[in-house]
């Protein structure tokens, strides 16, 4: 079977997938994307999309909570988890069809199936063969489930999404920022959660102010935050689940355990090793600076290569990778450095560059830290009584701010704007000179002292 050739071939229809291909086509390159289950990736499907439409209700269900302290006739009702499913799948259909509309506009060829390297060379997907001048992987990553007897009676993110109705007691597993925001999630619409963390706190590689506050918060909000359970096993009786620690204590009662443990990169059936394409211990793709691979004319993006898995990052790395291929920019890539961030939770947090603990390692005491802590002035007149708490992490006799951590209400819609001025290497009096906003939580960024 002849091969049909193309300028860029992309594996791949997620965040990165489809913003490296669409970038090229800008440039004129004949390009196609082979996707084997639904356009739009993780993040559309499985990810921030959804999740963002679940994290809204809960909101919703925040402000009924506090309708009563502003004067309303109102209060927490019952909720219709089915009704607000449907509009979120609804609205994730509606982006599938804009995915492949937009793949039509620019003139790109999308292929369904599941891709796999025939050599170096040649992909073959859907009975077909392709071969390319460049070929970018950008096939995402799934979710851990662990290697554990009766592991198979949880389910990750991508069954919290398929669920159709709200399980009432939740077992929650992980403790990064999907088992923390999905936990959020199910509490606000009335699960009773329970998490269970291996450490301390949650979100151990941010600055430790934030799983700190965050575990109070979730506590204050009724929630069960078990430290350091290592899980041994699963087991599933009578309806109920109980999860069993490695020291030996059972946690029973459950009609739901969630893993939320990490992500491994999807390379199964890529057959990498055809193309020569090296994997890290992991199975992530080695990519150096540029996204190129150990095979010249083989890149990789996104999850798959283990690098900040976040939506913008797989698009910025694509979009950049094709500017350089194919828009005559040289040496253009993305820089790793001070990305920003949020999560999810209730409250959410927003988080750029490194913490107190990573600073003084690096800088010794060259470091200087300012907090703030308080209760929003949404909260000066309600039952509920979430804290706001930031901290600057500030380096150098010129006090540059090498880190912003904030958790509270609006810390979300808050960090993008700083985090361009943290990236253009504002200083402390840099933001001390910056009038404030009032009244605003964010004021307190440009007022601490
Ligand atoms: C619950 C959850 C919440 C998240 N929330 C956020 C958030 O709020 N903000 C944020 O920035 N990020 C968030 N993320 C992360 C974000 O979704 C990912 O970083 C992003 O989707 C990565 O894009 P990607 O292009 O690398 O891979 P993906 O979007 O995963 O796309 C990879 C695509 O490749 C396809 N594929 C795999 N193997 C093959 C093959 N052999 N042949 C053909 N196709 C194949 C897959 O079907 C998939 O569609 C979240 C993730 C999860 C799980």
């Amino acid at each position: 079977m002849s091969e049909q050739f193309l300028d860029l071939l992309v594996i791949g229809g997620g965040s990165g997938g489809l913003a490296c291909a669409q970038r090229a086509a800008e440039y004129g390159a004949k390009a196609a994307v082979i996707e084997s289950h639904r356009l739009g990736g993780t993040c559309v499907n499985v990810g921030c999309v959804p999740k963002k439409v679940m994290w809204n209700a809960a909101q919703v269900a925040a402000a009924l909570d506090d309708a009563r302290d502003y004067g309303f006739d109102a209060g927490p009702g019952a909720h219709d988890w089915m009704a607000l499913k449907g509009k979120r799948d609804g609205y994730v259909a509606r982006l599938n069809a804009i995915y492949e509309r937009n793949l039509a506009a620019k003139g790109i060829e999308y292929i369904r199936g599941r891709a796999g390297f025939a050599d170096a060379r040649v992909v073959a997907a859907g009975g077909r063969r392709f071969a390319a001048r460049h070929v970018v992987i950008a096939t995402g990553g799934s979710p851990v489930i662990p290697d554990l007897p009766g592991a198979e009676y949880g389910i990750t993110s991508d069954g919290f999404f398929a669920l159709d109705e709200r399980p009432q007691r939740v077992a929650i597993v992980g403790s990064g920022y999907v088992a923390c925001e999905l936990a959020g999630a199910f509490r606000a619409l009335g699960s009773e959660v329970e998490l269970f963390i291996r450490k301390d706190r949650p979100l151990t590689h941010f600055d430790e102010m934030l799983g700190g506050a965050l575990m109070r918060e979730m506590r204050a909000a009724g929630m069960v935050v078990h430290q350091r359970v290592a899980p041994a096993a699963v087991r599933h009786d009578g309806g109920a689940t109980t999860l069993i620690a490695v020291d030996g204590r059972e946690f029973p009662g459950f009609d739901c355990l969630l893993w939320a443990v990490g992500r491994s990169p999807n390379v199964a059936g890529l057959d990498l090793e055809r193309a020569g394409v090296g994997v890290d211990a992991a199975g992530f793709i080695e990519t150096d600076a540029l996204q190129d691979t150990n095979v010249a004319h083989i890149h990789a993006i996104g999850d798959v290569t283990g690098r900040a898995a976040l939506t913008p990052v797989a698009i910025a790395a694509g979009r950049r990778l094709s500017d350089r291929l194919f828009g005559g920019r040289d040496g253009r890539h993305l820089d790793y450095r001070l990305i920003p961030t949020v999560v999810f939770t209730h409250p959410p947090i927003g988080t750029i560059g490194i913490g107190e603990a990573e600073a003084r390692a690096i800088h010794g005491t060259d470091v200087k830290t300012y907090l703030s802590d308080f209760v929003g002035m949404y909260n000066a007149v309600t039952a509920r009584k979430p804290r706001t708490e930031m901290k600057l992490v500030c380096v150098g006799p010129a006090e540059r701010i090498a880190g912003c951590h904030i958790i509270g209400a609006g810390a979300d819609e808050m960090l993008q704007g700083f985090a361009v001025a943290i990236r253009m290497g504002a200083t402390k009096a840099d933001f001390d000179d910056t009038v404030a906003i009032h009244p605003t939580s964010a004021e307190e960024l440009v007022t601490m002292r």
